[in-house]
């Protein structure tokens, strides 16, 4: 094994670990928040148990969707 082989076997590692880290980020941030992120209102329980890692009230999820960038 040549050092490009091991740098792209460490380098594979890292990229492992980072994606591990992001899934379990990702993971936390699905659960449904009790309050909206944008506007801090809480949201209805009815919703968040409709919307599985729902972050946002009705309104403010309907205005981040319609100017979500394309
Ligand atoms: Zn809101």
């Amino acid at each position: 094994m040549d050092d490009i082989d091991r740098a792209q076997r460490i380098n594979e590692q890292l990229q492992a670990d980072a994606l591990f880290a992001h899934q379990r980020k990702t993971q936390a941030a699905t659960e449904s928040r009790t309050h909206c992120i944008d506007c801090e209102e809480p949201i209805p329980a009815a919703r968040r148990k409709a919307i599985p890692g729902c972050k946002r009230c009705r309104d403010c999820q309907e205005i981040y969707e319609h100017w979500r960038p394309l």
